[in-house]
């Protein structure tokens, strides 16, 4: 009998015959069995799992036995498996090729789910034994991981709110349901806007500057041309569309998303949950919501984080003013007498980089292929650096027909893992471009990682090349770089696995992949023409490096802006907060504290669709630039230390890429690069000057 047949049978047959959930997949590495898995199954089986899950919770605290750390800590770790494995499908395919099922789903089971996750971190039995492992962790001989796993996970109960009085902990479990309800509806407003913020143009003129290609793929039925949004507030589009009023239109769209007064407004919603956070910040002893969040991370404080702020903006405003004299004088020989515009900048940006450097994006596009990206690019630096092999696997069930499976195969020879590509733009996708795990990594379980890579990219019409931008590359670089992280992941228990670091942390392996993208060995692999298989041209490579630092001062300023406004709004109190009618207000204040008045750059995002802030990254947007310096010190210590080799692989997996959250980060840190982190070689690297060394 197969184990298959086996859990059946324990379950109801009839239901788990028909719930393809309710079982572990029967297919490799327990990759998820997207073909038979319907929407149907998911109810049913976040039911059953948060019910089973209870029991194995109940039976943890029943134990007559004193507390171990197997009989509690590990049998923890063991416990929620049908439960996430029900609920990783669920939110994974709400947000990569979400329905309005999936919608509903997630709608009424955010609230149910909140209460579940506070039902075990606020169950006084559960902590008792927790903590009294906790006092006794001297002397229980435990492995640092072991150690590292019960110090987290008391911190965590802590944190949760544990001790607190009943009161407050009804108050606590209240807030915690109302906003995951504002989470799931905020996600679907979001997407609803920027599929209803598409900008309609009704001629061929007006699309001047796009290729051929591209105006085909934007052509409706009805004769007209859509221009799909992203989710940032710059959109690619604008550094080709030469018509004026075109791109004025294009950034107005994407400017005032969610913010319309109808129904996808998300004003009223944010000021909510701002207000929300800060009073469960107050609840938990903390100053505000900030101060509860740096606690866990490695920056470890509001004041340090706001000290790097403070210290980068206005360099980063300098560099962005001077480059708009630049751009404003390009401006001026086509338009005199106008002022250099957001909608401008990107254009503009394109001309002044053929002026300055001899070359344009459009020049280097024939030479971004996607599949010689993926393959002679991302892939073939993971072979030189971890020994790492790719294999198509076509056998393998998919939920969308544009999304590829790939087997990792080990330097043993052995799988390693799998890995789902998916990675064109549809209106069913959420924005932006992420990595995730299907399965995690673990020894305990006997589990091995399935990972995915989202990206955005614009699908080219039927039968032409995907022709990726520069910054899609990086991103397919970063992305594959978090998936690194889960794939060469090698701990015991799941909870500290891939990518379970601080979240100021869990850029840095991502960041660090970056650098391959120019690396002159893999750059010269992948940058071949899409037609003739012709190498890149040496003098085209010349300038692409000459160019490094263009335009750094207006990316480094529309991050900053956004990092800003996420780091004031939740350093506020609760009687603090912006009402909705004031939020836009606030947000103008901030950035015109910082000097951002001063230059024609939104930010990144603005609020009312900052989703970084409503998801994991409140008051963690600065984690990008915080990875970033962590980032630089490494590449600065990886090119001394001889590049691109196999002992460098061996290197960054040893400190960094299977360790997960089994050790103190900045022990990692310091470990792999010798020396505590510096902002120098972040601020050399974006040609930065402030005024302090
Ligand atoms: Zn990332």
């Amino acid at each position: 009998m197969t184990r298959r047949l086996l859990g059946a049978l324990l379950l109801a047959p009839a239901l788990a015959q028909a719930n393809a959930l309710l079982q572990p997949s029967p297919l490799p590495l327990q990759y998820p069995p997207f073909n038979t898995i319907t929407d149907a199954d998911f109810a049913p089986a976040l039911n059953a799992g948060m019910a089973m899950q209870r029991r194995e919770i109940a039976a943890i605290v029943a134990n007559p036995a004193a507390p171990t750390f197997a009989n509690t800590i590990e049998a923890l770790e063991r416990s929620g498996r049908l439960l996430s494995r029900a609920l990783t499908v669920l939110s994974s395919l709400n947000g990569a090729h979400t329905n309005p099922e999936r919608q509903r789903l997630m709608r009424e089971f955010a609230p149910l789910l909140a209460q579940h996750r506070d039902a075990i971190a606020l169950d006084p039995a559960l902590f008792q034994r927790i903590d009294t492992l906790h006092q006794q962790r001297d002397r229980l001989q435990l492995s640092t991981e072991q150690r590292r796993l019960l110090e987290r996970r008391h911190r965590d109960l802590l944190r949760s709110g544990v001790q607190l009085p009943p009161d407050a902990q009804a108050r606590l479990r209240a807030i915690n349901v109302d906003l995951s309800r504002l989470g799931a509806d905020f996600n679907q407003k979001v997407l609803a806007e920027v599929n209803a913020s598409a900008v309609l143009v009704a001629t061929r003129n007006e699309l001047a500057g796009l290729s051929q290609t591209q105006i085909d793929a934007l052509r409706e039925p009805d004769g007209r041309y859509r221009l799909p949004l992203q989710n940032t507030s710059g959109q690619p589009m604008l550094a080709q569309l030469s018509h004026r009023p075109t791109r004025e239109r294009l950034v107005q769209a994407s400017l005032s998303r969610n913010a319309r007064g109808d129904g996808n407004d998300t004003r009223e919603l944010i000021s909510h949950v701002l207000r929300l956070r800060a009073e469960r910040a107050a609840l938990l002893g903390h100053a505000h919501h900030a101060d509860f969040t740096l606690q866990t991370e490695t920056a470890g404080s509001t004041a340090k984080v706001n000290a790097v702020l403070a210290q980068v903006a206005p360099a980063a405003v300098a560099a962005a003013r001077q480059e708009a004299a630049a751009l404003q004088a390009q401006l001026q020989q086509e338009h005199p007498g106008a002022t250099l515009q957001p909608w401008d900048w990107a254009y503009y940006a394109e001309r002044e980089r053929a002026r300055a450097y001899g070359y344009d994006q459009a020049q280097l596009q024939p030479y971004l292929e996607l599949n010689n990206v993926l393959e002679r690019g991302v892939f073939h630096a993971a072979t030189q650096l971890f020994g790492l092999r790719f294999k198509r696997r076509p056998d393998l069930p998919v939920y969308h027909p544009d999304v590829q499976a790939w087997e990792v195969i080990g330097p043993h020879g052995r799988s390693q893992g799998f890995l789902l590509l998916d990675l064109y733009a549809r209106p069913s996708k959420r924005g932006g471009a992420w990595a995730n795990a299907y399965v995690g990594q673990s020894h305990l379980l006997g589990t091995q990682p399935v990972v995915g890579n989202h990206m955005n990219i614009p699908k080219p019409a039927a039968g032409q090349p995907t022709l990726l931008t520069w910054d899609e590359v990086n991103t397919l670089f970063h992305e594959f770089g978090h998936n690194l992280h889960s794939l060469l992941s090698d701990v015991r228990y799941p909870s500290l696995a891939g990518t379970a670091v601080p979240r100021d942390y869990v850029e840095f392996p991502s960041q660090v992949n970056e650098m391959w993208q120019t690396w002159p060995s893999i750059l010269a692999h992948y940058a071949r023409h899409h037609q003739t298989g012709e190498p890149i041209p040496k003098a085209l490579l010349d300038k692409i490096k000459a160019a490094q630092r263009f335009n750094q001062g207006h990316a480094t300023s529309e991050y900053l802006a956004a990092t800003l406004i996420d780091m004031h709004l939740h350093q506020l109190r609760a009687e603090q907060i912006p009402s909705a009618h004031q939020l836009m207000a606030t947000e103008a204040e901030v950035l015109k504290a910082h000097g951002f008045d001063a230059v024609p750059v939104p930010p990144r995002y603005r609020t009312p669709y900052f989703s970084h802030i409503m998801g994991g990254y409140a008051a963690g947007y600065y984690a990008y630039l915080w990875s970033e310096v962590l980032d630089a010190n490494t590449v600065e210590w990886i090119e001394r230390n001889g590049g691109l080799k196999r002992a460098t692989g061996e290197r960054l997996k040893r400190y960094l890429l299977a360790r997960g959250g089994t050790e103190d980060p900045m022990v990692l840190f310091k470990q792999l690069v010798g020396h505590e982190p510096h902002l120098g070689p972040y601020l050399k690297r974006r040609g930065l000057v402030t005024g302090k060394p």
